[in-house]
C-alpha cells in the first residue's frame, strides 16, 4: 500500500528507510535562485482530515515504523499547535516510533518562541534539517535565500529547545574568498 503522494518528494538521505507524511505542500519561501525543488508547486497546508487519514492507515499498514518524516520544503512552516497536534498522534498511533523529524528553513525558527520548539520536542518532535547554504551574508542575499544573518543563533535556539538539528552548507554558492569566510565563521566557538 503506497501513500498518494503529490510529487515532487523529497527527503534528506538519512530518511531514506522513514515513512513520510506531506503535512505541507512546497515550500513557504519558494525563491531561492539555486533551487527549483518546489517550484511547480502552490505552498499549501494540508488539513487536519486528510492527515489523519493517512496516519490512521498506514498506521494499519506499517505498524512497526520507528522513523517519520514530515515533508514537504518546510514542515515547521505550520502553525505550532496543529504541528504538536500532528506529533502527538504520530506517536499515540506507532507504538514502536524512535524519531519525527522535518525541513526547516531559519524563518520558520525565527517565526516560533523557544517555548513553542520546546513543546514540539516534548510531544515528539526529535530533529529538523534547516538549509543554512552559506555563511556569508553578501551571498545570502545575492541568491534571495530567506535572508538571515545569524544561523548560529538559530541552531542554538533548536537546541536549547532539545531539537537536534542538522544544518546543510551549499559548497557552490559563494565565491572561494567568501567560502573561505563562511567556513572560518562555522568554526567559531562562539
Ligand atoms: S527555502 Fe529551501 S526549499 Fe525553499 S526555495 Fe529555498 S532552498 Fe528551496
Amino acid at each position: 500500500m503506497m501513500l498518494n503522494y503529490d510529487a515532487p518528494l523529497y527527503r534528506p538521505p538519512s530518511e531514506a528507510r522513514s515513512l513520510i507524511f506531506q503535512v505541507t505542500l512546497g515550500c513557504s519561501f519558494n525563491e531561492c535562485s539555486f533551487c527549483d525543488m518546489y517550484r511547480s508547486k502552490e505552498y499549501s497546508e494540508r488539513t487536519w482530515d486528510e492527515i489523519k487519514a493517512e496516519i490512521d492507515m498506514m498506521a494499519n499498514y506499517l505498524p512497526d515504523t520507528r522513523r517519520v518524516f514530515l515533508a514537504d520544503g518546510d514542515a515547521l512552516n505550520l502553525d505550532s499547535e496543529f504541528m504538536i497536534k500532528i506529533i502527538k498522534y504520530i506517536k499515540e498511533k506507532f507504538a514502536k516510533l524512535e524519531r519525527i523529524s522535518c525541513y526547516a528553513m531559519p524563518m520558520n525558527i525565527l517565526k516560533k518562541t523557544p517555548e513553542e520548539l520546546k513543546k514540539m520536542n516534548e510531544a515528539g518532535l526529535d530533529m529538523f534539517y534547516l538549509g543554512i547554504e552559506s555563511g556569508s551574508d553578501i551571498v545570502l542575499k545575492k541568491v534571495t535565500r530567506c535572508y538571515c544573518k545569524d544561523n548560529n543563533k538559530i541552531s542554538q535556539q533548536g537546541q536549547r529547545s532539545r531539537l537536534h538539528n542538522v544544518m546543510y552548507d551549499n559548497f557552490g554558492i559563494g565565491w572561494k574568498n567568501i567560502f573561505q569566510r563562511t567556513h572560518q565563521r562555522y568554526c567559531r566557538s562562539d
